[in-house]
C-alpha cells in the first residue's frame, strides 16, 4: 500500500504520455514561442508501462492517461492495451480534448479503455475558438458522439473563465444532462503558462449561475476520494465542481503524476519532482520502487491554491503534468 507522510493512501496514478498539444487553451498553454521536449527524452510506452506495473504492484488501482493531448502520441491504443492486458480490472481512463476521437474512439475501446473525460468549455463555436486558439467545436462534438457510440463511459470537464465562457455554464450543463454525461466544472488554477488575462470563477459563482435555472439543487455527500464536490438537480442529474482553492481540498488526495519524461510529481503545485527514467531504463525495479516511496514521503500537505492570501501561481505547466 502506498501511504504518504500525512497518512493519505495513494491508489491513483496519472500518466502524461506527451506534453504536445493541438490546442492552445487560454488557461493552460502560451500561444508561442514554443519548444517541445525532444522526442528522444520521452520514455517509450514500454518504459512507461514498466513503471505502471511497479505502481500497480505497490497498490495503484486507477490509471489515467493524459497529456498535453494524449491522442497525439502514435499508437496510444497499443499502450492502453499493455495496461489493460496486465490487469483487466484496473480502473483505466483517459482525459482528452476530443479532437482526434472521431478516428480514435473505436481503437481505444477495442484496446480495453472503458472511461473517458472530454474537455468541453462551451458549445459556442466562436468562444471555443477563442479558448483553444483554433476552430475545434464541430470536431470535438463529433468525437464525443463517436465515443458514446462505441460505448465509452463519458464525463465532461469544463473550466469556466470570467468574461469568456461563464455565459455557457448552463448550456454545457443542459447538453450533458440531455446526453447523460456527468459534467465537472474545474476552478481555474493559476499558473504561469496561462494567459495573464485568464480569471476563473469560484465554485460559489458557478453555483450561483446554475441556481438561476435550478434553484433547488442539493449537495450530494459521497464517501469518496474524488476531488469534486457533487450536487444533484431535482430530477436527480448530478454535476460536480472541482475546488482546488478550498482549504480542505488536499486532505483526501490520493494521486501522483508521472510525466512523459519520467518525472514523478507528488503535487501539481510542488516544484520538486524525482526522475524514475534512469532506474526504469536500467530495468532497476527496486530503485524505481524506492523513488516512488520517497516521492510520496515528501509530498506536501497542501497545494498552493488552497491559501487565498498567497498570490503565487504554479510554475508547473498543466500541459506537462496532465492536469
Ligand atoms: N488535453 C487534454 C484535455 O484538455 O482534456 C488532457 C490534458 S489537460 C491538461 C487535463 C485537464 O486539465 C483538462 O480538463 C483541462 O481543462 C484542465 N486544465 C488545464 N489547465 C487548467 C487550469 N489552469 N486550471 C484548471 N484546469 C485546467
Ligand atoms: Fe491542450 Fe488540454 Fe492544455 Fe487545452 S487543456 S492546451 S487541450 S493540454
Amino acid at each position: 500500500m502506498l501511504i504518504d507522510g500525512f497518512g493519505r493512501k495513494h491508489d491513483y496514478l496519472r500518466v502524461s504520455v506527451t506534453e504536445r498539444c493541438n490546442f492552445r487553451c487560454h488557461y493552460c498553454m502560451p500561444e508561442k514561442p514554443f519548444s517541445w521536449v525532444p522526442r528522444e527524452n520521452l520514455l517509450s510506452y514500454e518504459d512507461l508501462f514498466k513503471f505502471i506495473k511497479v505502481s500497480i504492484d505497490e497498490g495503484i488501482k486507477k490509471v489515467r492517461i493524459t497529456g498535453g493531448e494524449p491522442l497525439l502520441r502514435d499508437n496510444l491504443d497499443y499502450f492502453i492495451k499493455l495496461i489493460s492486458d496486465y490487469k483487466s480490472d484496473i480502473d483505466l481512463a483517459l482525459t482528452t480534448n476530443g479532437f482526434l476521437l472521431p478516428q480514435m474512439a473505436q481503437k481505444l475501446k477495442n484496446a480495453g479503455l472503458k472511461r473517458i473525460n472530454i474537455s468541453l468549455d462551451t458549445l459556442n463555436q466562436e468562444r471555443a475558438k477563442q479558448i483553444a486558439q483554433k476552430d475545434v467545436l464541430d470536431t470535438v462534438l463529433e468525437g464525443i458522439r463517436k465515443a458514446k457510440e462505441v460505448g465509452l463511459k463519458i464525463k465532461i470537464n469544463c473550466v469556466p473563465l470570467k468574461g469568456i465562457n461563464d455565459i455557457d455554464i448552463l448550456e454545457v450543463l443542459e447538453f450533458c444532462k440531455k446526453e447523460g454525461f456527468p459534467v465537472r466544472y474545474i476552478e481555474f488554477m493559476e499558473n504561469s503558462f496561462a494567459k495573464n488575462s485568464a480569471k476563473g470563477l469560484t465554485s460559489n459563482e458557478i453555483l450561483e449561475i446554475i441556481s438561476k435555472k435550478y434553484p433547488n439543487f442539493v449537495k450530494v455527500l459521497r464517501d469518496t476520494t474524488s476531488p469534486a464536490q457533487y450536487y444533484a438537480l431535482e430530477d436527480g442529474y448530478e454535476f460536480g465542481i472541482i475546488e482546488p482553492h478550498k482549504d480542505d481540498f488536499c486532505s483526501s488526495c490520493n494521486r501522483i503524476r508521472l510525466t512523459a519524461e519520467g518525472f514523478l510529481i507528488p503535487c501539481l503545485y510542488f516544484e520538486d519532482a524525482m526522475s524514475i527514467k534512469e532506474a526504469i531504463r536500467a530495468n532497476d525495479i527496486d530503485k524505481a520502487t524506492e523513488v516512488l516511496k520517497l516521492v510520496l514521503k515528501n509530498k506536501p500537505e497542501k497545494n498552493r491554491w488552497s491559501n487565498a492570501s498567497d498570490n503565487k501561481v504554479s510554475g508547473r505547466a498543466f500541459y506537462q503534468t496532465g492536469g
